[in-house]
């Protein structure tokens, strides 16, 4: 394997300021459409801050919240990892691994200071399971606040010299526009490199795939998730739950309504194995959870359901999905129960605007997942309910 560029804390700092996103300055006319603007950003916590408010709560929670890192990005920054709880069942929760989708990251802050703190809620939940947190798992994308990581083909052939001959894989972006620039700092969406099979060895046969082919495990930022996750199955037998958490554009409205969406989820990312649809996963047949992810997906929405309007807004993303090369369709192959987040608005919509209720509105979500199996409730929903969270307008 190459070596990896290691950044220090102080070079990243340094280089998170140089790779900034620029910021239009005031007065300027935005050459964008209203879906597409280069918004600050700022309000967010970048790698950088990410850092430190990670170890601040390990402090704060007098090592109830553990952190290491659990790997590096392409260009040396730490993926971090967050441990709280030491209940036999595990949570484990993703967020940005699209770096313009940064909702989640901030969630998932809240969420481990409340679990780390002295309620006896948190109590409870840390006897009961344990939540393993991955915030920010493509920081490099994220500093650039863009979807793909920072990394080009050769230097993936340069890690799988059996490469050299394959043509580089559909997910890999190379194009510029006005705001991203794949063309000097090429890269892939990590979200499309995760294959069902954990031990897979990347094969020059198996590319450029598709959407419906697994990914390979080129990158060392879906590496690192594998790795985290392969590791909780030997510790703890299996990873209950998988949620990985996304942005989505910003004006769906809820089917029959005119309200907008706030997030919609998704518990279907591949045929189901048992069914003729999904026979090309048969092997899995015996570890995939339907009924589960239905389950937990309607404890999400439930747990929406009540307080202000907007946060009542859930509906389902599209359904009869094929996506095996997601972290979310791997995982359920692997018999985790699956939960995706789908908040309104990337950082080129909304910049930072309506952070606070977006990331409330998450968090509500993911606490709703979190207590669901910590008292067992989730277990006793009717996955049937699944099929009435209402869809988004014009979506299947
Ligand atoms: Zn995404």
């Amino acid at each position: 394997m190459r070596k990896r560029k290691f950044v220090s804390t102080m070079g990243a700092i340094a280089l998170a300021a140089s790779l900034a996103t620029p910021v239009l300055a005031e007065g300027q006319p935005s050459p964008a459409t209203p879906e597409q603007q280069v918004l600050s950003v700022e309000g967010f916590t970048n790698h950088a801050q990410l850092s430190k408010k990670l170890q601040q709560l390990v402090q704060n929670s007098q090592g109830k919240v553990a952190v290491e890192a659990a790997g590096y990005s392409n260009q040396g920054r730490e993926i971090w990892k967050a441990t709280v709880g030491s209940g036999e069942k595990v949570i484990l929760i993703n967020s940005e691994i699209h770096g313009n989708e940064p909702v989640g990251t901030e969630s998932l802050l809240s969420l481990l200071q409340f679990l780390g703190g002295n309620s006896p809620e948190a109590e409870k939940i840390r006897e009961e399971v344990t939540v393993v947190a991955l915030p920010k798992m493509n920081p490099d994308a994220s500093e650039l606040s863009r979807r793909g990581n920072v990394m080009s083909w050769q230097e993936v052939v340069e890690d799988f010299p059996q490469l050299g001959n394959a043509s580089a894989p559909w997910n890999y972006y190379t194009y510029k526009n006005s705001f991203f620039d794949y063309e000097s700092q090429p890269g892939f969406d990590v979200n499309r490199d995760f294959n069902p099979d954990l031990n897979y060895v990347p094969k020059a046969e198996d590319f450029p795939g598709n959407s419906s082919t697994a990914g390979w495990y080129i990158t060392p930022e879906s590496q690192t998730v594998r790795d985290v996750y392969k590791s909780l199955v030997e510790e703890y037998g299996k990873v209950e739950v998988f949620v990985d958490l996304h942005h989505q554009a910003p004006y769906y409205e809820v089917d029959g309504t005119d309200d907008l969406v706030t997030f919609s989820i998704s518990g279907q990312f591949v045929p189901n194995p048992t069914t003729e649809a999904g026979s090309k996963y048969a092997e899995y047949a015996d570890n995939y959870n339907y009924d589960f992810s239905r389950q937990l997906n309607v404890a999400v929405f439930d747990a929406l359901q009540t307080g202000n309007s907007p946060f009542k807004n859930i509906t389902l993303y599209p359904q009869s999905l094929d996506l095996p090369g997601t972290a979310l369709g791997t995982f359920a192959l692997n018999g985790s129960g699956t939960v995706l987040f789908e908040v309104r608005g990337q950082t080129q919509s909304f910049g930072q605007k309506k952070k606070g209720q977006l990331v409330k509105a998450v968090e509500r979500g993911l606490l709703g997942i979190v207590t669901g199996v910590t008292d067992g409730s989730v277990y006793e929903i009717d996955p049937e309910e699944y099929e009435s969270i209402p869809l988004t307008k014009g979506r299947q």
